[in-house]
């Protein structure tokens, strides 16, 4: 096992030693070095030993000596993700139409990348060899789709015969000292009821290892014909679990001084319920998975809006993207705020999600194809503004469009919205 290393920086350590890109880094101080998380691990003793395996194929042994925190400067490539090998009857990449982006059919489970980039894991193929690396590289916190302590039910939902009892996983994980962040995707019919709360109080059990828990309704697309039945979560349902969620938010808060258990936006959002206040999220531990997006995206509307001002200097226009999820919430507060500044006309266009289909109505997933069509049916008069984190890293949309592809065909000026700075664009208009 080695990993090829990419890059060497100028005047560091490593290209002293005469190590380059190309070659191989076998061992670090007698440790195997298997990716980057191994090596970030490895450097931080002040005496060091490296294996250095060569084009030729010659080995060569370098030692350092340096300071605790300091690099050597070998940059090593992003780690290749593993490929998934559930068959969750719920999954969201087997729900995609064929013009999706290719890299969006991937289906990764790896832990590592669930350290990294807080992804989900199932932990259903983890090996005691990779457990053992976890606590002893303390890759925490790790992402967990529990969805189910039952074990039966569990295999259903990840379409699997066999699966490794999710609780023994998770109290080795927890005795290792590894902290956890879980969800529960909600399949009605399957996992709710009292088998969802059983999972939520299982969990609890492991408190403070596992540190929340996330409640979020299946994501159902339109294209699922040649897959199983699964009942979408509709409006009734939601406020009963709302209801539900309450009641063992609250008993939690007492217990361990936080809410533990938290339910998706959409569930607020789809039962039409007051989104809860800051408070409820314990410092939004979820937040990328839709748990309190909404409230944090308020929050900071509320916060930067007191410095707006109160006149523009030339008259400007602005049409704002939204998914149908949170309109109301996004015409009731952020349009009606930016309409009472003097010489700005706000328009808002709700994109109905026909790429996906089915219940999909956030704003994230919104298909560049989708917004083209809405906005040639009401022509915006000035800047277009998109919503948070609906394109990728390359600026693409989930089908492949780019945002230059539909200035192209609208004539007008269209400015992406980066996740971490939801108002950006908007106030780029008057700064
Ligand atoms: S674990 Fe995730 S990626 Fe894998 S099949 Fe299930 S939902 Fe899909």
């Amino acid at each position: 096992m080695a990993v090829m290393i990419k890059d060497v920086q100028p005047g560091s350590l490593a290209e002293k030693a005469g190590i380059r890109s190309g070659q191989m880094l076998v061992e670090i101080n007698g440790h195997q070095v298997e990716d980057v998380l191994d090596y970030q691990f490895y450097i931080h003793d002040e005496k060091l030993s490296l294996i250095i395996k060569e084009s030729s194929g010659k080995t060569r042994h370098i030692s350092f000596h340096k300071a605790f925190e300091a690099d050597l400067g070998i940059e090593l490539p992003e780690i290749r993700p593993r490929a998934c090998q559930n068959k969750c009857i719920f999954c969201f990449v087997d729900q995609l139409p064929a013009q999706v982006r290719k890299s969006l059919r991937f289906k990764d489970e790896d832990y590592r990348l669930s350290f990294l980039r807080g992804n989900y894991i199932t932990m259903t193929d983890l090996s005691e060899k990779e457990i053992d690396r976890i606590i002893r590289q303390r890759l925490s916190p790790l992402y967990i789709s529990v969805h189910s302590t039952d074990e039966d039910v569990r295999r259903r939902l990840l379409g699997r015969r066999e699966t490794a009892n999710i609780t023994e996983m998770i109290s080795k994980l927890a005795k290792g000292g590894i902290r956890l962040h879980c969800q529960l995707v909600v399949c009605p019919g399957i996992n709710d009821g009292h088998i969802l709360w059983k999972s939520v109080e299982d969990l609890s059990r492991f408190f403070p290892a596992v540190q929340s828990v996330a409640v979020v309704p299946v994501g159902l697309t339109g294209h699922r014909d040649s897959l199983s039945k699964i009942k979408p979560v509709g409006p009734e349902q939601a406020r009963v679990l709302i209801q539900e969620g309450e009641v063992w938010h609250a008993c939690f808060r007492r217990r361990f001084g936080q809410g533990f258990i938290y339910l998706a936006d959409e569930i607020f959002l789809m039962g039409r319920k007051d989104l809860p206040p800051t408070e409820y999220y314990d410092g939004f531990p979820q937040l990328e998975n839709g748990v309190g997006m909404v409230r944090h995206f308020m929050d900071e509307f509320e916060r930067r809006q007191a410095t707006y001002p109160a006149r523009l200097h030339l008259p400007r226009s602005i049409t704002l993207i939204t998914g149908s999820a949170s309109a109301s919430l996004i015409r009731d507060v952020v349009v009606k705020r930016l309409s009472q500044m003097e010489n700005l006309e706000v328009e808002l266009v709700v994109v109905q999600n026909r790429f996906l289909g089915g219940g999909i109505s956030v704003s994230g997933l919104l298909a560049g194809s989708d917004i083209l069509e809405a906005l040639r049916e009401n022509l915006p008069r000035g800047t277009v503004i998109l919503p948070p984190d609906c394109l990728n890293a390359e600026g693409l949309f989930l089908d492949d469009l780019s945002v230059a592809d539909l200035e192209g065909e609208l004539g007008v000026e269209i400015k992406s919205t980066p996740g971490n700075q939801p108002f950006q664009s908007i106030e780029k208009v008057w700064s």
